[in-house]
C-alpha cells in the first residue's frame, strides 16, 4: 500500500509522520505524476486558498478530482476545505464531497482549542475506546451534509467536525498534530 500527502503547502510533514509510524510507504506529491501507482491521498492542514492556488498552477487541481472518483482521500482542516463543494466563497476547490464547510468558524488563530470527541466509527474500527483527543487551529465546520455523507462527530454543540461520504474523508481538526495514530489507522481502512 502506498499513500500520498499532497506536499504543496501546511502540515504534510506531519502526516508522513504517522504514516511511517503505521510503516505505511508514503509519497510527498507535488505534481499529477506523483499520483501514479498511489491507493490513497491526505491533504493537510494549512491554508486552503494558498494550497488551492498551488494545485491550480502545478495543474494538481484537475489531475486531484479524477484521483477523488476512484480512490481515497482524506483532508484535515484547510483540506477538508478543499474536498468540499461549497465555502459560500470563490476559491479553487476539489467539489469531491458534499459538504458546505465554513471557514475560521471559531474566529481567529487565538480561539484555537482542543477537546475529547467520541466518535464511535473511530472507536469501532480501531477497537481502542478511548475518546479522541482533537486540536483545532482556525478551523472550519461542516455546515451542513448532503445525501450519503456520515457524519462521523459533533462537538458537544452539535457542530459538525468529521464527516465520510464513501472512502472521501473530512476532519476539522488535526490528527497529524497529535501522536495518536487512530485517525490514519482509520483511513488506512478505506484504502484497499
Ligand atoms: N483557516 C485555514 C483555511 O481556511 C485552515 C486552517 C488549518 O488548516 N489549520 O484554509
Amino acid at each position: 500500500m502506498k499513500i500520498g500527502v499532497l506536499a504543496l503547502q501546511g502540515s504534510f510533514a506531519e502526516h508522513l509522520v504517522a504514516l511511517k509510524k503505521l510503516t505505511v510507504d508514503t509519497t510527498e506529491v507535488r505534481l499529477p505524476e506523483h499520483l501514479d501507482g498511489l491507493d490513497g491521498l491526505i491533504i493537510p492542514g494549512g491554508e486552503s486558498t494558498t494550497m488551492g492556488k498551488l494545485a491550480v498552477a502545478y495543474n494538481l487541481l484537475d489531475a486531484m478530482k479524477t484521483f477523488g472518483q476512484r480512490r481515497p482521500i482524506w483532508g484535515t482542516c484547510a483540506g477538508a476545505i478543499l474536498l468540499s463543494k461549497n465555502v459560500s466563497r470563490d476559491q479553487p476547490l476539489l467539489g469531491l464531497m458534499d459538504i458546505k464547510v465554513r471557514r475560521n468558524a471559531f474566529g481567529r488563530q487565538v480561539d484555537s482549542f482542543e477537546i475529547d470527541l467520541d466518535i464511535p466509527e473511530l472507536k469501532q474500527a480501531t477497537g481502542a475506546q478511548e475518546d479522541y483527543h482533537a486540536v483545532f487551529i482556525r478551523a472550519p465546520i461542516i455546515e451542513s451534509v448532503g445525501e450519503g455523507v456520515k457524519i462521523l462527530a459533533s462537538l458537544p454543540d452539535g457542530r459538525i467536525v468529521a464527516a465520510r461520504q464513501g472512502r472521501l474523508l473530512a476532519t476539522s481538526f488535526h490528527p497529524e498534530l497529535t501522536n495518536d495514530t487512530r485517525f490514519h489507522e482509520y483511513f488506512l481502512t478505506l484504502v484497499d
